[in-house]
């Protein structure tokens, strides 16, 4: 019987593990709370564990966390991680440092399949989605790396690949992420879920009740250039898309996040401004403009900073919240769209 990976396993798994392991559940709320609360790394850590019970536990399960194959600084703070799997797989996870706040961005897959033109990660395809461990894991790898009494304040689904592609994962991911008393204690509103824009997913997530923000990766407020940059749009197109962020319930100060990549010349004239002026209307939105990351190859340039300026000042005018957001991480290759990792042979 191949072992089961503790890492992964929400509270309430874990108490089933336990039933059948023929012990009582509470057995089961002890391991979350070792794994999730007091980052134990090992069965043997486990101290108030009864001996046998490890025992049999190690006879069934084990705790899988990927290794740490590099960490590269960057100038501005940032740091990207790169993971090793346990099929030698390499996934990012970058943690953004910003004032009080230390964000981290986990990655969902291995690569994407989603093919978006201006992406560096859409260039690798879908090597497979990433286990609901496997999800978590880099976050207990730094948390682990942090100062004693250091954490991670703030979570993105933004790394490799798309969340709501890998729906079961995700959400026993944040169920682990989120669980106050036996989980790793996150708020929802800390927790943000970046989609391409897959309706029945974003519907599927609403209906879901974990509270956790949605951002949309929209990098353009019509068919016509969205089509251009992102496939997905033709799949659901920006109507469908709006439909379905306008179903998705939001508490009284919550906002929809809309990230906008500014490519020069596609999608940064005053006309697209105030075409997402008018797509949002009516939205409890908040618009990061996205200045674009360039990497060799990519056909697409960054706008001069008088454009990306005064895109912004149409939107606030508008009265878009508006915000341009300087990507972290640039000169290590951990900015938006820039994750990239070799798959293995
Ligand atoms: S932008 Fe997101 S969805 Fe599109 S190819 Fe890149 S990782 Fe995939």
């Amino acid at each position: 019987m191949s072992l089961v990976n503790l890492v992964g396993l929400t509270p309430a798994d874990l108490e089933d593990l336990a039933v059948d392991l023929g012990a009582s559940r509470y057995r089961g709320r002890q391991i979350a709370t070792w794994l999730y609360r007091k980052r134990a790394t090992s069965l043997d850590a486990m101290t108030d564990l009864p001996k046998d019970f490890r025992a049999t536990l190690a006879q069934r399960a084990f705790i899988g966390l990927p290794t740490v194959d590099r960490v590269t600084a960057s100038l501005d703070g940032s740091r990207k991680l790169v993971l090793r799997l346990e099929d030698e797989a390499l996934v990012s996870a970058v943690l953004m440092p910003d004032d009080d706040r230390l964000t981290l961005c986990l990655s969902t897959q291995v690569g994407c399949g989603y093919g978006c033109t201006f992406c560096l990660t859409g260039t690798m395809g879908l090597t497979r989605n990433l286990a609901a461990g496997e999800i978590v894991g880099p976050l207990l790898v730094a948390n682990g790396l942090l100062p004693e009494d250091g954490r991670v304040t703030h979570l993105v689904f933004m790394g490799m690949g798309e969340p709501l592609a890998n729906y079961a994962a995700l959400v026993a991911a944040i169920r682990i992420i989120t669980d106050a008393r036996l989980g790793l204690g996150y708020s929802p509103r800390r927790v943000t879920v970046s989609t391409v824009g897959l309706v029945t997913g974003i519907d599927r997530l609403g209906r879901e009740g974990l509270r956790v923000n949605l951002a949309i990766s929209l990098h353009a407020a019509t068919d016509e250039v969205r089509g251009r940059l992102m496939p997905v749009n033709r799949s659901w197109n920006l109507a469908a898309l709006m439909a379905a962020v306008r179903r998705y319930p939001l508490a009284p100060r919550q906002r929809v996040f809309f990230e906008y990549v500014m490519l020069a010349g596609v999608n940064d004239s005053d006309e697209d401004a105030r075409a997402l002026a008018r797509l949002l209307r009516g939205v409890r939105a908040k618009v990061n403009l996205i200045p674009f990351n360039d990497w060799e190859g990519s056909g697409f340039e960054r706008p001069a900073l008088a454009r990306i300026v005064a895109f912004q000042a149409l939107l606030i005018k508008a009265g878009v919240t508006t915000t341009v957001r300087w990507s972290k991480g640039e000169d290590i290759g951990a900015a938006c769209g820039q994750l990239w990792e070799p798959v293995p042979a």
